[in-house]
This record gives C-alpha cells, structure tokens and sequence, in this order.
C-alpha cells in the first residue's frame, strides 16, 4: 500500500494508523498494563447438566485500557504469546483466579472447582509446576479446586507434555483439554496423557441442531470420553435446545451464554442463595 502514491500513503497513515495502535505500541501498553491493574478477571459459571447446579468457574481475562476501553482477549492474548509477556500475565491470572475463589469458599459459599486457561508458552517454562505449587501454597486453595486448562497444540510434543501434565497431577489439581476437536492430537495418544476433561469445542456445539455432522462430532467427543473415562463438557452453549440435545447425549457439563455470560467475581454471589453467616 506504502507504494501506492503518497496522498493514499498519508490518507492511510492518518487515519487508520493513529487509531488503531501498531503491535509495537500496544506491546508496550502491554508491558505497563499489569503493573497499572488493568487487567481484571470475570468468570464463567459450568453446570453438571445432570444436577444444573453450578460446580465451576472459568477465569477469562479482560483488559480494559484507559483510554482503548476493553481489548479482547483474542486480540491480546496472541501479542502476549509471542512477545513471552504471557508468562508474567499468566502468573497473575492464575494467582488472582486462586486467592478469588479460596475467598468465595471462606465466605461459606459451595466450594467451586475454578479452570484456568495456560497458553502453550506458558505449559513449556521451565518453572512452570513450581509456579503453580507456589501460588497454591501462598492463596491455600486447595488443588483439588483448580484445574488447568491446555489445547491439543500443547501435547503435539508428547514426551515432554506428558511428563509436566504429570507433575501437575502430583500437586492434586486437574488437567482439562480445551477446543478440543480443533487441533490434531492424535487420538492413539489420548490415553496416555493424565488429563480429567475434554471441553467440546464451541464451533462444533453452535450448530449442532442445524449440522448433521457437527451433531455426530458431539456426540462422538462424548462417547470417546466417557471410553477415556473422562469428564466432558461443552461450551458455547446458548440456547435451551442446545442443552436439551447435550443433556439427551448424557453430556456431563455445559458452559455458556445460555446458563451465564462471563460475570465479575462479585456477581457471581447472585446466582447462589444466600449463607447465614454464624
Ligand atoms: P476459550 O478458553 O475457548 O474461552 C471461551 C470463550 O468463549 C470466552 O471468550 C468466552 O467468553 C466465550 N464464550 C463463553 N460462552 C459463550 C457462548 O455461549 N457463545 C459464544 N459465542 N462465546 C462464548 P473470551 O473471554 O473472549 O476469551 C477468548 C479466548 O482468549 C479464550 O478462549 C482463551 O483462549 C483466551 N483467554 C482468555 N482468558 C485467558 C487467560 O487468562 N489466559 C490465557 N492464556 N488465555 C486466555
Ligand atoms: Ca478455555
Ligand atoms: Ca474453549
Ligand atoms: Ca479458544
């Protein structure tokens, strides 16, 4: 475009680039967005479709810059990826997602399992299964209540992968396989990888009433699973006759917009009755 003439150069460059920030500008609003907070988490209730009482949470993060507003995830995460900001930024999600939910238990609510996403940057530091203990001992949640979630692009490297999903399972938290359907993890494999979950991927669940073929592709992640002997749940729910269809298929949980949109921590009080406090 840059040779095009300069009055179509200098028509692009002063509109276009001064409103939407270069990846190098917002690399270093990155760099400063942790330490000014502006990041914030919200949570997605998961229901056990056989009980509908909620059991979990997933942290998902929000960047609401100053003077951007909020910038999705989709778009920041991927720039945090390959600039390896992702692994401080990681760090404080997964500490924050800990200490909210170790004080929503000792406020007497039900305890609530909560899912953290870890990027393949992330899974692969060195440190990274002391970084998790750690943040365990420092909230004393109790692992039990946390649970990990990768993509299959994570276990294309099986040796290595299995070994750390190993060691994660030593510390007493649990290992859930996100998107799953839309990677290549060879199925072969699937077994040997200690992992609790698989969590249907929203695009194959959006049509799954309308798609002869994406309604098979649920319902094969679902008898695959339970063969595995591992839990399912779909996400991206969002209307009743999806539900419907995933509880017919004895899908275990569901996840989405249908049963509740991601929700500030504090909001998250509304959907459970109230505790005498003694
Ligand atoms: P994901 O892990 O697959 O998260 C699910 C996404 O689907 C979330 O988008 C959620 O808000 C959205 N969603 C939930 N229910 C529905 C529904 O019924 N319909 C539709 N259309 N969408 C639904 P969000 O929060 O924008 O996050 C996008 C992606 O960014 C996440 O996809 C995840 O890959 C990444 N991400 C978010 N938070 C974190 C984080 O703390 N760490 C890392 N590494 N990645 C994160
Ligand atoms: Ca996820
Ligand atoms: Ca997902
Ligand atoms: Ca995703």
């Amino acid at each position: 475009a840059k040779r095009e003439g300069k009055n179509t150069y200098r028509f692009y460059s002063e509109t276009i680039k001064s409103k939407t920030p270069t990846s190098l500008e917002m690399e270093t609003k990155l760099h400063k967005a942790l330490e000014r907070n502006e990041f914030i988490l919200h949570y997605q209730p998961q229901i056990d479709l056989q009980s509908g009482k909620i059991y979990g949470i997933e942290a998902l993060i929000r960047w609401n810059h100053p003077h951007l507003g909020f910038i999705s995830p989709a778009e920041f995460i991927p720039l945090a990826e390959e600039t390896g900001l992702i692994v401080p930024i990681g760090e404080w999600v997964l500490h924050t997602a800990c200490k909210q939910t170790m004080k929503w238990q000792e406020k007497g609510f039900p305890p609530l399992v909560v899912s953290v996403n870890l990027s393949a940057r992330q899974f692969y530091q060195p440190n990274l299964v002391e970084m998790v203990c750690e943040v365990l001992k420092e909230t004393k949640l109790n692992p039990a209540y946390l649970e990990l979630e990768i993509t299959e692009s994570v276990t294309m490297d099986v040796g290595r992968s299995i070994k750390i999903l190993s060691d994660l399972k030593k510390l007493g938290v649990k290992i859930s396989i996100d998107d799953f359907g839309t990677g290549y993890s060879s199925l072969a494999y699937l077994k040997k990888f200690p992992i609790d979950k698989l969590k249907i991927d929203q695009s194959f669940v959006r049509d799954c009433l309308k798609d002869a073929s994406d309604a098979t592709i649920v319902q094969t992640i679902i008898s695959m699973a339970k063969n595995l002997h591992l839990r399912v749940i779909a996400e991206g729910v969002e209307t009743q006759e999806q539900l419907l269809f995933l509880q017919e298929q004895l899908c275990h949980d569901a996840q989405g917009y249908f049963i509740s949109k991601p929700l500030v921590f504090e909001d998250l009080e509304k959907m459970f009755p109230k505790i005498e406090n003694t």
